[in-house]
């Protein structure tokens, strides 16, 4: 697809574009669910709009967004469809570690720039056969000789892997090196060949096409970030899919409680003068959608106050509370769901009416599995027992 090209003083308000896209994302959301396609339509729709490389810097030439700028993106998507906003998000959390972690790379800056120009869409393969979603070990390992990599991995899921420009890959550092001694690598579409090992037919997020596949890669050994994986994961990756995710599951959230309220409403105006039953329980489900929104915003506010430290980014403190904005916003999510399909009934339950919110409430179940919520809350333990947990209010 050829791309416009345009300055950025000539691009509208990355909001108002993304707006544009959410309208054509609304418009197949119920056709991508049913099929279990890629929204096509959407990422067209995103890469015309310009709005893959958004946080990619200035000197890179992109917008250098902030997280919160790219969090209220993915709300906006998600309350047009779930698995959209997902790969939206997915995707910009890989273009965050080339953010914080690239820019010092001759290879990866070169990467950034060719990502503005292309708008180029790109996917992850963390979870791995036989380590499941143990972000933290490797099986497969990265070689490297004569200055090439060579690479195989049994990625047991790569959202829209088959749609993608670039894969993100994690692995050992090296064939001899344990399996927490990890390495991330940047492989472009024309690196690698992706053989398809499993199949998506899922309850929710249908959209996102997370098949699992063998993968096959090879290229110059200058696309190993230079850091640590450990460290990309401490210091952006695990917060930003945090805060992503969790915008993201904002956005259905939201818009469930948006087709609440129109069901609410719509059943005051035929009884003038009485108030429908389910406007208790619109009442108590606004109060928990403002506690999530909260606990977003709490989270970015957070991370963006730790950027520039990163003893701060790496302390067991700031662990806890990204992995409880996990676990707390998938919770609420899903709870916030719940009660909007109680509040419409059998209008939200059936597929067809304009209070469905059937899509909302399968994609919505995704969030706690997606990184195990018992997974994390295991870990958060583990780091509850060495360290205090923060009673203040303002840190
Ligand atoms: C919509 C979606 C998109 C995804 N996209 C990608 C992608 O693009 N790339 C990618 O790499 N991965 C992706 N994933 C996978 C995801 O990141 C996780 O790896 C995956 O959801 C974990 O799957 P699992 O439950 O089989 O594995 P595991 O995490 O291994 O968990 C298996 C079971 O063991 C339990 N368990 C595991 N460890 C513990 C523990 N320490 N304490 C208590 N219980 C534990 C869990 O509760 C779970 O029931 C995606 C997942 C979803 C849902």
């Amino acid at each position: 697809m050829a791309l416009p090209s345009r300055t950025i003083e000539e691009l509208r308000a990355p909001a108002e574009r993304m707006r544009v896209v959410a309208e054509i994302a609304a418009r197949h959301s119920a056709e991508v669910d049913r099929e279990g396609r890629f929204p096509r339509e959407a990422i067209d729709a995103l890469k015309a709009e310009r709005l893959m490389a958004v946080m990619i810097p200035k000197r890179f030439g992109g917008e250098g967004l902030s997280l919160l700028e790219v969090a209220e993106l993915c709300t906006i998507l998600g309350q047009a469809c779930g698995s959209t906003a997902m790969v939206y998000a997915m995707h910009q959390i890989k273009a965050s570690s080339l953010v914080s972690h690239g820019g010092e790379s001759q290879w990866h800056a070169g990467f950034m720039r060719e990502m503005v120009a292309e708008q180029h869409l790109l996917a992850s393969a963390t979870t791995e056969g036989g380590i499941g979603g143990d972000l933290r070990n490797s099986i497969c390992a990265v070689d490297v000789k004569d200055g090439r990599f060579t690479l195989e991995k049994d990625a047991t899921v790569i959202s829209y892997g088959l749609y993608a420009d670039a894969i993100l890959v994690t692995c050992r550092r090296a064939p001899e090196a344990q399996s927490s001694d990890q390495s991330m690598v940047v492989v472009r579409r024309g690196d690698y060949t992706l053989a398809k090992t499993t199949g998506w037919d899922t309850l929710g997020m249908r959209g996102t096409c997370s098949e699992g596949f063998r993968l096959v890669s090879s290229g110059d050994a200058a696309q190993i970030f230079p850091q640590p994986f450990s460290e990309i994961a401490a210091q952006s990756m695990l917060s930003t899919s945090h805060i992503l995710w969790g915008a993201v599951w904002f956005g259905i959230a939201a818009d469930a409680v948006a087709r609440a309220q129109a069901y609410v409403r719509a059943a005051a105006r035929k009884q003038p003068g009485s108030v429908p039953p389910g406007a208790l329980r619109l009442a108590e489900v606004v109060a928990m959608l403002q506690d999530m929104k909260a606990s977003v915003v709490a989270g970015v506010v957070r991370y963006e106050a730790a950027l520039d430290r990163p003893d701060e980014l790496s302390s067991i403190g700031f662990a806890v509370e990204m992995n409880n904005l996990k676990v707390t916003t998938s919770q609420r999510g899903a709870q916030i769901v719940t009660h909007a399909m109680l509040i419409t009934g059998l209008s939200g339950y059936k597929n067809d009416t304009p209070f469905s919110v059937g899509r909302h409430l399968r994609d919505i179940t995704s969030a706690a599995i997606m990184i195990s919520n018992d997974r994390i809350l295991s870990n958060t333990s583990n780091l509850l027992l060495v360290s205090r947990f923060d009673t203040s209010l303002v840190n």
